[in-house]
């Protein structure tokens, strides 16, 4: 038997995978990852794939970056874990201080976890209790976008809005205020943008207005919706929704986890509409993508309402086992520094455009509904038939189909449903995104047209 067989057939009988039907997993033999440079992963067999995911929106230098690989390195001499329950650390305080100084706004205050979810989860209770030790216990729900999503543990299911993800556990969910989703191909409230006037972000006023003494945050996902399918929100629809909570009295929770740290263009997304939020979410690429490490901010304000005397009993009772681990703080720190060093994020600029070049042509296609970008997010949507906007049926799995093509040409994407999404790594060369383009284009043609 040769390794790679070896490794699926242990991969076969054991191994779980996320968001992957089972049943089907063994039918289609996956590539076994065993090596990453830079943009690109090496599989068993010795074939290279640019990493067209950014291994699921993670990667921002590329894989094994000296510096990163270096700053682990050096940190295992010292530390591999210590506890912040009752001690602290070197780097988990010095990368605290480096979020306060580079987020916007008065985002002064770092609490660590491991993902983005639980960075939601933890802003999300931050939230509740920062009300209920601020005279106002009657603020106990959420507002939340339509097609959200915010992870996937219960209190960020609650707030997400993507049926297909989130319906089965509806009876174990609390209930939330819901936004019309800002999409403005399939407007919910049936309306032409500019000339809606941002209805969809309107709605929030009267809503608010409402139900306001009960609201205690609002959580969106700043500029684009993610895992709904890179859905990017009309100009000012985030200050919009910025300007009313402000209004209200109701805080405002940014989910920076997919687009903070240079993903659309900006180091945080929020920064492009200049807005300041209450409490953010970061993950994902918050280590340059390679150890796991989450962090939610706050700002003074918000933090200020949990200081008391020990037995008031305002403190935030949360915690993870691996909070501010040293390694994963010491990536971060490296990351973080490469960025500035580097200049990162202005140099993803020309990136940014060939992308826009490619997806022009590739919007041409005759199965092509729809393009979508902001940034180094974007996503392909096919459709049956463009005139009448008609979807393929699922069981077709056209995306997916679509996907398995591209890697006969040296690419790994991923689909969501049958929007292709693209996420190269920040450090991805303007010749990265021609290879991505045109195996794009060739999978498209081969699986809509063949
Ligand atoms: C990926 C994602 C999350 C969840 O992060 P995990 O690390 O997968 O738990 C939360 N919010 C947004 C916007 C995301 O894209």
């Amino acid at each position: 038997m040769s390794r790679t067989q070896e490794i699926l057939e242990q991969d076969f009988a054991h191994l779980w995978h996320p968001f992957t039907q089972m049943k089907l997993w063994p039918d289609e033999p996956p590539l076994v990852i065993e090596r990453g440079e830079g943009n690109y992963l090496i599989d068993t067999e010795g074939n290279r794939y640019l990493d067209g995911v950014s291994s699921l929106w993670v990667t921002v230098h590329g894989h094994n970056h000296p510096a990163i690989n270096a700053a682990i390195a050096e940190q295992l001499t010292h530390l591999d874990h210590s506890t912040l329950l009752g001690l602290t650390h070197p780097l988990a305080a010095r990368l605290a201080a480096e979020l306060a100084r580079i987020t916007p706004g008065k985002l002064n205050r770092a609490f660590y976890s491991e993902s983005g979810s639980t960075a939601v989860e933890i802003a999300l209770k931050i939230a509740y209790q920062y009300w209920q030790q601020s005279g106002r216990p009657g603020k106990k729900t959420f507002v939340a976008l339509g097609e959200a999503y915010h992870g996937d543990t219960l209190g960020a299911v609650s707030v997400g809005g993507i049926e297909l993800f989130h319906k089965v556990y509806g009876p174990l969910l609390f209930p939330v205020h819901r936004l019309p989703q800002p999409f403005c191909r399939k407007c919910p409230l049936g309306l032409k943008h500019p000339a809606c006037d941002l209805a969809c972000a309107q709605a929030l006023e009267p809503m608010l207005a409402e139900h306001g003494a009960e609201i205690c945050g609002l959580i969106v996902e700043p500029r684009v919706q993610g895992a709904a399918g890179i859905i990017v929100q009309p100009e000012g629809y985030l200050r919009r929704l910025w300007d009313i909570c402000r209004r209200h009295g109701v805080l405002f929770i940014a989910d920076e986890v997919a687009t903070g740290f240079g993903r659309t263009g900006t180091l945080f997304s929020c920064e492009q509409e200049g807005v300041e939020p209450d409490l953010m979410c970061l993950g994902k690429g918050i280590t340059g993508g390679v150890l796991p490490l989450a962090a939610t901010m706050a700002t003074d304000q918000v933090y200020e309402a949990f200081l008391g005397e020990f037995d008031e009993y305002k403190t935030f009772f949360h915690g993870h086992t691996y909070t501010g681990n040293p390694l994963a703080c010491a990536a971060a720190l490296a990351s973080l520094e490469l960025m500035e060093k580097n200049q990162v994020v202005a140099h993803t600029a020309p990136v940014i455009q060939r992308l826009a070049k490619g997806l022009a042509g590739i919007a041409k296609m005759e199965h092509v509904i729809e393009v979508r970008q902001h940034g180094l997010m974007a996503a392909v949507e096919l459709a049956r038939d463009k005139a009448t906007d008609t979807p393929y049926e699922p069981g077709e799995r056209v995306g997916h189909r679509v996907i398995m093509a591209a890697r006969k040409y040296g690419v790994i994407i991923r689909p969501l449903g049958d929007s292709i999404v693209l996420m190269p790594p920040l450090s991805s060369t303007t010749q990265d995104i021609e290879l991505l383009m045109s195996a794009l284009g060739q999978a498209i043609a081969e699986v809509t047209e063949g």
